[in-house]
């Protein structure tokens, strides 16, 4: 009888929350459709692709569309099937059995269960002050534990807090670690090394098409690296791992610059109102949460009865998400923010200060 290993024992497959929703808050996804202008490109691209061809194991074209909308060289960038995989095939590149890795919490957990999987040994550090990040604390662990691999998010993922580029900076230039910085969200921010990655040669930067471009269901994601490493990953990676129909429709959309603009502008505008009312229930709510100040399209709250505001928020048909100690809500639609911030406000005045609802 075939039994299953130690590690296959536990694994449990990760699960967005199930059910029916009226209003999904809970995935940090974009909120809006694909612009009109990609869609009627899509309409003539896609019936000329050779779709009984294996697609550009390079993903050439959409690679250059990339470094194009960002101004980096082509040459450092490679695209994964979503950000998920480049940091799987990071981890089972650059860690041997066994090697320390480390991870700033709280951050997306992705990276944790990665190293867990690759057998690797975690080295939790925790945020400093205010949840942010602690670059002398973290420099000082590395190297004291002999840390191979630092991952993290910037802007974090769920605090929605954003650490200065040059701090950031100072820290990869002070770990002989191999450091991931993981910029999901930097579209929402400003402090992206991005156009810097290739002064250092211990980073690799990760974006992703799924949270600011609206493009999650297609799984676009880009690791941005100097040679070495870049042309590393490209050996590492499945051969054909972003299907010609993901390359063809992310080459589309961020080829339109103007589009992209509009969108990140209304996401903004969201995500602010979002704050805005959130801000408002804290002060007709004393004490009951605290608001992080956010670089990205979610909002991020420190708050003790936080189970309960989600089955209280669950059982009314809206979803938002639990994670790393925090309530992470992520911007919606003028209408759905309106009905969660209601919903949010019935629960603050059916609980009472410190209660249960
Ligand atoms: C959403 C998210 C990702 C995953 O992005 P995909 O490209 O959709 O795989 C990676 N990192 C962080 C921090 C995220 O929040």
């Amino acid at each position: 009888m075939y039994s299953l290993n130690e590690k296959a024992k536990g694994l449990k497959a990760y699960d967005p929350i199930g059910g029916d929703f009226q209003v999904r808050l809970d995935a940090n996804e974009s909120f809006l459709p694909l612009p009109e202008e990609v869609l009627l490109d899509a309409q003539t691209a896609l019936p000329e692709l050779a779709f009984n061809r294996y697609p550009d194991p390079a993903a050439k074209g959409l690679c250059a569309a990339f470094a194009r909308h960002y101004g980096v060289p082509e040459g450092q960038v490679v695209a994964g099937n979503g950000s998920d995989e480049l940091i799987t095939v990071i981890f089972s590149t650059f860690l041997e059995k066994g090697d320390a890795f480390a991870t700033l919490e709280p951050d997306f957990s992705m990276y944790a269960f990665n190293g867990f999987l690759q057998e690797a040994r975690h080295v939790p550090i925790q945020k400093g002050e205010g949840l942010r990040v602690d670059i002398d604390e973290t420099i000082r662990v590395c190297e004291e534990e002999g840390v191979k691999l630092l991952i993290f998010s910037n802007p974090c993922n769920p605090t929605s807090l954003v650490c200065p580029k040059e701090e950031v900076a100072r820290l990869i230039r002070s770990v002989s670690a191999l450091v991931v910085l993981d910029e999901a969200y930097m579209d929402f921010s400003d402090q992206s090394l991005l156009r810097e990655a290739d002064s250092f040669d211990n980073l690799i930067i990760l974006r992703t098409c799924s949270k600011a471009f609206g493009m999650a269901a297609l799984r676009l994601g880009f690791a941005v690296a100097r040679p070495l490493l870049a042309d590393t990953l490209r050996a590492a990676k499945s051969p054909y791992n972003v299907n010609a129909l993901s390359q063809k429709m992310g080459a589309l959309a961020l080829g339109q610059d103007a589009a992209i603009k509009a969108a990140l502008e209304e996401i903004l505008l969201s995500r602010d109102e979002l704050a805005a009312g959130l801000e408002e229930l804290g002060r007709k709510y004393p004490g009951r949460f605290t608001l992080l100040p956010s670089d990205t399209n979610f909002c991020a709250l420190l708050m003790e009865d936080r189970q309960a505001l989600f089955d209280f928020l669950c059982a009314r048909g809206i979803a938002i998400r639990l994670t790393g100690g925090l309530v992470r809500i992520t911007c919606g639609t003028p209408e759905e923010n309106r009905i969660f911030l209601r919903a949010a406000e019935e629960y603050f005045k059916a609980s009472g200060k410190g209660g249960q609802a």
